[in-house]
């Protein structure tokens, strides 16, 4: 009989265990995991349970066309003043959350303090939001980042949030029909027009990739939606090269306070 054989492998794997055990053990002492946004100590790879508490889930009623919550239910079909108004090229928007205090510490915690673990929980959130567009959509194309921004921050976040919410719910990511032609200065402290200005002719669709877009059903990612004006340039340039629809959806988006539908 041959005990060797079956003693030694089994030895082997319980030292194995042993080893991992004790590494998981080191790690955890090491890199104890932390709240994002307070910045407490967690269980898990979340936000801490008040800071979680204090996150605005966007849930209906809501403008059809931009997502934007109304205060009250004014029927089915009921837009927004700003959807009436200023229409954007972009068929609907859907956010996960409001953009507000622990929304911003969020995004900034994934954005630029290298909590890139946080992009599965944020979109999770973005897929549950987005289901009445990901409902036969084709594809998502994430916003893309200018290259010398992309090399300093070596990762995009909308790409990474497009990935998740791909395995979420099954829709390919189109990462290379859009592409950022122009370094625009960041859109933070912009006016509205100024913002629009900025983005003006920022992105452009390739020759060579219009066959990604054309007569197809697109759901542009982002992290934030502020004015829209990011997200209306993307959805221009797609429809420019023949995209059938583009929706948006983003993780937050700001609602300011003339959101009570007409
Ligand atoms: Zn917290």
């Amino acid at each position: 009989m041959d005990t060797a054989a079956t003693v030694q492998p089994s030895r082997l794997a319980r030292l194995a265990q042993g080893l991992r055990a004790r590494l998981r053990l080191g790690l955890d002492v090491a890199l104890p995991p932390l709240c994002p946004t307070c910045r407490d100590l967690v269980t898990g790879n979340g936000l801490c349970p008040a800071c979680w508490s204090k996150l605005a889930f966007i849930a209906p009623p809501y403008c059809p066309r931009l997502g934007i919550p109304f205060a009250y239910d004014p029927g089915p079909g009921i837009l927004s003043m700003q959807a009436i108004a200023a229409p954007p090229a972009y068929q609907r928007a859907r956010a996960a959350v409001r953009y507000d205090d622990v929304a911003a510490k969020l995004v900034h915690a994934f954005k630029y303090g290298d909590r890139l673990d946080l992009a599965p929980l944020l979109g999770r959130w973005m897929a549950r939001a987005g289901r009445e567009l990901t409902d036969g959509a084709d594809a998502l194309v994430p916003v893309p980042l200018h290259w010398r921004r992309l090399w300093a921050r070596r990762f995009n976040q909308s790409a990474a949030l497009a990935e998740v919410i791909s395995r979420e719910c099954g829709i390919p990511v189109a990462h290379t029909p859009l592409r950022r032609v122009k370094a625009t200065a960041q859109q933070v402290g912009l006016s509205r027009k100024d913002r629009a200005t900025n983005v003006q002719g920022a992105f452009k669709v390739d020759a060579a990739a219009k066959a990604e877009v054309s007569g197809r059903r697109l759901i542009v990612i982002d992290d934030v939606l502020t004015s829209g004006a990011t997200s209306d340039a993307c959805a221009r340039a797609l429809l420019r090269a023949g995209a059938a629809q583009v929706d948006v959806l983003v993780f937050a988006r700001v609602v300011d306070a003339a959101r009570t539908p007409i």
